[in-house]
């Protein structure tokens, strides 16, 4: 008997456990579960939608995904449909790779006051995610913040200033792209609490800024360091192209374009300032002391009428798992939870490194299932698809989400590499046709 495995999710890390575990072994059949009728996780829901060169990687996922080992059980809701204790009854492991779709939180006042959002939620409302496609922000202020420096605040930001002919190739929500076109927003901040040596942005996403359209980066000079430091050779070499990077901008002049980036670092927020809705942040100058932002006791304001708190992604638990709270991952050790239970990527590990990062993650879970298992014993496949069908619940296989995708690939107009479906009654809807 095949070993039969569970996966739950179908982002990065699930793919990569996938290919991984057909590439072992003839011997193991794997089923995705997946809470929306759409495979790829962040691919399609987190990556910029400008960033359709990072999206392409779902081509090979695509033949991961239809590999005979494999199959994909869509529109099914772990939790609700079927309980996590009922896949490890019916499967010989189950791998978690949920991510971490939660935001951190600032855990300063005025944060809960209209027009503040959390980078997950706001992401997800450009990507078209239906979960926020309902989200409405209000873009129609002069000015933003965007909270974090690193690249999930370079996405906002820059998705929040982009022109039309910028997004031309982009597979922007309609509604998002409606709303940035039409937004008078003129200034955005980024607000770093330590300087540029600690942010967390890489070098491509940082030229990127310099080349915007209708946008000029504003950089203080005071605020960058004379040097990169101690530090081992690569991150040394990287930190200094964006040293380098960051100097050119501190040149660029603020009426070069219509629009500004600023970059402000030595800032930590401490209020959200206003009455229901935001009208400002109010920051403490830092120094960085032994690595950490410590406060000068100086306070200044920013103006804004928007915030976009892009510091950082948490997990979810589930129910039938343990989870660290603090931490926001499943304790686990190098991916081994409990008997039968693994996990991979963001709710391993934390919320880090680029897309392939994922992948070693992956590979040491299907090698801890290969050690693991020398054969299957539990059903699987036939077991869940017996139970989703006593419980009436519609799963979405890959040939239906293929139907789904060419959908949106044909309802897009020029270059747009597809219009999204944002809600899952109109991508179920395709399939009723
Ligand atoms: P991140 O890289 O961890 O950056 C989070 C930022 O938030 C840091 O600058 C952090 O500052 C700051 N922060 C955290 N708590 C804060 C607080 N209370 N007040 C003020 N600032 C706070 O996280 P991310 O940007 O969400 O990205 C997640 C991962 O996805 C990263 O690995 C990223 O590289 C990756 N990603 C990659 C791309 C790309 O390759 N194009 C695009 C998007 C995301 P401290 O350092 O001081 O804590």
């Amino acid at each position: 008997m095949p070993i039969s495995v569970a996966i739950v999710g179908s982002g990065p890390a699930a793919f990569y456990t996938a290919e991984a575990l057909v590439n072992s072994s003839k011997d193991v059949s794997i089923d995705f579960i997946e809470r929306l009728p759409t495979p790829f996780g962040l691919i399609r829901g987190g990556v910029a939608p400008d960033h359709q060169n990072t999206k392409n990687v779902t081509k090979k996922y695509e033949k991961t995904a239809i590999n005979d080992q494999v199959r994909f059980f869509g529109n099914v809701n772990v939790g609700r449909d079927v309980s996590l204790v009922e896949l490890r009854e019916i499967y010989d492991a189950v791998v978690l790779a949920t991510g971490a779709p939660r935001d951190r939180k600032l855990g300063i006042p005025g944060e809960d006051k209209a027009g503040v959002f959390g980078s997950a939620d706001f992401v997800g409302w450009y990507n078209g995610h239906p979960d926020f496609r309902d989200l409405n922000p209000d873009l129609n202020v002069s000015t933003a913040a965007v909270i974090g420096v690193g690249n999930v605040a370079l996405d906002v930001a820059r998705l929040l200033i982009r022109e039309k002919e910028e997004l031309v190739k982009a597979d922007i929500a309609d509604h998002a792209e409606k709303a940035i076109l039409e937004s008078p927003i003129k200034d955005v901040y980024i607000l770093g609490r330590r300087g540029l040596v600690e942010a967390k942005f890489t070098n491509v996403e940082i030229k990127e800024m310099g080349k915007l359209a209708a946008c000029v980066p504003q950089v203080k000079p005071d605020q960058l360091p004379d040097g990169i430091g101690d530090l081992p050779d690569r991150e040394k070499r990287l930190k200094t192209r964006n040293l380098e990077a960051f100097l050119e901008y501190s040149k660029r002049l603020p009426n070069e374009k219509p629009k500004r980036v600023h970059f402000e670092f030595y800032a930590q927020p401490v209020e959200i300032l206003g009455n229901d809705r935001v009208e400002g942040i109010r920051l403490e100058r830092t120094i960085v002391e032994e690595g950490r932002a410590v406060g000068t006791g100086e306070f200044f304001e920013i103006e804004c009428g928007l915030v976009v708190a892009a510091i950082g992604y948490l997990s979810e638990p589930l129910e039938g798992a343990p989870f660290d709270e603090k931490g926001g991952i499943i304790p686990n050790d190098d991916g081994r939870v409990d008997d039968g239970l693994y996990a991979a990527g963001w709710i391993k590990r934390g919320p880090s490194g680029v897309i392939s990062s994922n992948r070693p993650d992956g590979v040491a879970t299907a090698q801890h299932i290969q050690k693991d298992f020398a054969q299957g014993a539990k059903p699987g496949r036939t077991a869940l698809e017996k139970l989703l069908k006593e419980r009436n619940v519609r799963s979405v296989s890959f040939a239906d989400w293929q139907k789904i995708d060419a959908a949106e690939i044909n309802n897009a107009e020029g270059e747009r590499p597809r219009r999204k479906f944002t809600t899952v009654a109109d991508m179920l809807d395709i399939l009723d046709r």
